[in-house]
């Protein structure tokens, strides 16, 4: 790969220990739920082996428990025996080929773990998972440093190159080091340095079984944003101890899982927390790497330039593209397909035991069935629709060779997907319609804009793809029509500026985020973002934790549903909750349980709990969900011709561009 003149320090080579990677790019650690079983084992190997091949310098594995204590879940992933190692030859050698590098993570859970065996440094349950684990003994933290050990050597009998300890995001390593979770009076807890002694001892363990030369990767806690976290002194002390241990590179962790600052979500700014990375990197002299919330080439190369890390982890940006290296190497980084940070097909479904995919590469770790291989017939397609349904659809299908149209009735691609990016923290959506728009224009599509296709305009084309997506639902209730009642579509694009007091009626993600969106000024600035959240110096606040200023809404919103849930409970597993918290933090009032009497001058009448009330509100926005546009389908039907139905226009409930794109790249691969 010749490097790209753009990206200097990202492409050059770096060498730890016995190994040289090729650039400065880690794909970072994501259990994605083909690490647990053995007959997953060829999707993984696949699913690393594109990785590999679309240039990535180092791809580092999901986190494998050192013994059964240590599971994630029942039955979860771990490297215990001589057996275990030789199967994981299939996946390191497929790297291998590939030119790649890999290293398997060691994670034991600790008190993460979801089931009844997990134990911790001590007994406290967490937050997040029902089960209490019992404390260890001493003898039993002694074994289970030397299993760490242990997982380590068989990582290099089974092929891998480096390996990484989990030492961060609230794992068993986090719960000793942190005196929140960690009240044992023996040698392994008490003071601090007493606490450091697992994280070292298991490091040191590792090196004397391994020898020099194997790189052995650390992720350290560097901001717990948990309450009785580290301090910044206990962290440096820590890294030093570690240094001296024998670990050849930093990585950085931000965040438990239990904290309550979102640290990779969307709304996060990017590089929200190189400035972690680059205080580390002032006071090590091993390499460290930046990670979270790192997306772009761009963003990767300046934090390197800047001197802040020796490398960037990147882990969700890897699945949404494996050609993220090689784009960015050949110039073509604007086709890079960039990960929006959403969780949405990543975290979400590993949380709910689900395989991990992606949103906006739905190939993501289903390399082997879901396949846009070349066509071997010549045919026209015709796409109608340029929703992220449509879009999906005809770029898989240029790809896969097809001579595409794609004809959009409005002025400019994205459909629902162009609203969704007005939404503050949810920027980055618009790098979708860039790729998008990018790999149309690379492939020849004929975009046309501004036509509304007819069965005659489609009358010659080989194949059809209907996605001509949804509108907005307009709820029945008297007085809907009113002059004060506008809908989510005329509020995100800027076609109506509400008043100071707003009733949003409907409250699923759309409610939401409009509700975000009347309440927020522009983006925010990361200090204005860091200080709502409570994020301050750990040096001055232990886990880096501080008091949350408030935020001062512009605008008065009561957001409202018929359901008696709590507000936004069908959000998704890992960003639902920050939703929530961005709500109450911005003043929007929460009404569950009503019914919708009428709207008139006086405003939106309602009645909860037979309790009738009046909001004197100046517009209402209607967020009621979707219905699907059909009409030219249904010509088509009528008329006898065939063709394929898609995203909202084939199904309107629940939508969600997750849904949408799957089905684009599943009618494109199957044409
Ligand atoms: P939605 O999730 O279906 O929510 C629409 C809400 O409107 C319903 O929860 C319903 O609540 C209410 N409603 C439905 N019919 C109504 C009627 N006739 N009168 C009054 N209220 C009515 O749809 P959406 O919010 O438009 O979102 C569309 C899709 O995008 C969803 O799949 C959503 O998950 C996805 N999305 C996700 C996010 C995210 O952050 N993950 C963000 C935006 C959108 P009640 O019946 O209880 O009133
Ligand atoms: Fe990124 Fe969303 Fe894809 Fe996860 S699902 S990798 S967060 S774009």
């Amino acid at each position: 790969m010749t490097p790209s003149t753009d990206y200097p320090n990202l492409l050059s080579p770096i060498t730890l220990g016995s190994l040289t990677l090729r650039n400065r790019v880690v794909m970072g650690s994501m259990h994605t739920g083909l690490e647990d079983r053995r007959r997953d084992l060829p999707d993984l190997a696949a699913y690393f082996a594109e990785r590999a091949r679309g240039g990535v310098g180092l791809i580092i594995t999901g986190g494998y428990a050192p013994n059964k204590r240590g599971w994630l879940k029942p039955l979860a992933s771990e490297m215990t025996t001589r057996l275990q190692a030789m199967r994981h030859r299939e996946v390191t050698s497929a790297v291998h080929e590939e030119g790649g590098a890999i290293a398997l993570q060691v994670l034991h859970a600790g008190r993460y773990g979801y089931h009844p065996l997990s134990v911790s440094a001590s007994s406290r349950k967490s937050p997040i998972t029902p089960f209490r684990p019992s404390a260890l003994t001493t003898r039993g933290v002694d074994r289970t440093a030397t299993d760490f050990a242990r997982s380590v050597a068989l990582a290099v009998k089974a092929g891998y190159d480096a390996v990484e300890i989990m030492g961060s995001e609230g794992y068993l390593i986090n719960q000793f080091l942190a005196a929140r979770t960690n009240d044992r009076t023996d040698a392994w807890g008490g003071t601090a340095a007493k606490r450091m002694r697992f994280p070292v001892e298991v490091v040191r363990r590792a090196r004397e079984l391994v020898g020099d030369d194997l790189p052995i990767v650390y992720r350290i806690s560097l901001l717990d944003l948990v309450e009785g976290g580290q301090t910044w002194a206990e962290v440096v002390e820590l890294a030093g101890l570690l240094e001296a241990a024998g670990v050849t590179v930093l990585n950085t962790g931000i965040g438990w899982h239990e904290a309550r600052v979102p640290t990779i979500l969307t709304q996060v700014p990017r590089g929200a927390w190189r400035s972690a990375t680059a205080r580390l990197k002032g006071v090590v002299s091993v390499p460290v790497c930046a990670s979270n919330r790192i997306n772009t080439p761009e963003l990767a190369e300046e934090i390197l330039a800047a001197g802040e890390a020796d490398l960037v982890s990147l882990a969700r940006p890897l699945l949404a593209d494996p050609e993220f290296v090689a784009k960015a190497a050949a110039g073509r980084a604007d086709e890079i397909n960039t990960c929006i940070a959403c969780n949405q097909a990543c975290l979400d479904h590993v949380f709910a035991n689900r395989k991990a995919s992606c949103l906006v590469n739905p190939r993501a770790c289903r390399e082997l069935t879901l396949t846009l291989g070349a066509t071997r017939r010549v045919a026209s397609v015709a796409v109608v629709g340029a929703g992220p349904a449509g879009l999906a659809a005809a770029v898989s299908a240029a790809e896969r060779g097809f001579a595409v149209t794609l004809f959009e009735r409005s002025m400019a691609i994205g459909g629902q997907f162009r609203l969704a990016m007005a939404v503050p923290g949810k920027e980055d959506f618009a790098d979708t319609l860039r790729y998008y728009a990018r790999r149309l224009e690379v492939l020849g599509v004929d975009v046309r804009l501004g036509v509304a296709a007819s069965p005659d305009d489609l009358a010659a084309y080989d194949e059809v793809v209907v996605a001509t997506g949804v509108v907005p639902r307009v709820p029945s209730f008297p007085g809907v029509d009113h002059p004060h009642v506008v809908s989510y579509a005329d509020v995100l694009s800027g076609a109506v500026v509400p008043g100071r007091r707003v009733a949003v009626v409907g409250a699923g993600g759309i409610g939401v985020d409009v509700s975000v969106w009347l309440t927020h000024g522009p983006a925010e600035e990361l200090d204005e973002w860091m200080s709502h959240w409570g994020v301050g110096d750990p040096s001055l606040h232990p886990g880096g934790l501080t008091e949350r200023k408030p935020r001062t809404p512009l605008r008065e919103v009561t957001l409202i549903q018929r359901k008696t849930t709590p507000i936004g409970i069908g959000l998704g597993k890992t960003s639902g909750w920050a939703h929530r918290a961005v709500l109450k933090q911005s003043g929007v009032v929460q009404v569950s349980g009503a019914t919708y009497e009428r709207i008139d001058d006086a405003g939106l009448h309602l009645s909860v709990d037979g309790v009738a009330s009046v909001l004197d509100v100046d517009h209402i926005v209607l967020c009621a969900g979707q219905e699907s546009v059909r009409g030219l389908y249904d010509e088509l039907v009528a008329a006898g011709a065939s063709a394929h139905l898609i995203g909202g226009a084939d199904v309107a409930t629940e939508l969600d561009a997750k849904r949408a794109i799957e089905q684009g790249t599943r009618v494109a691969a199957a044409l």
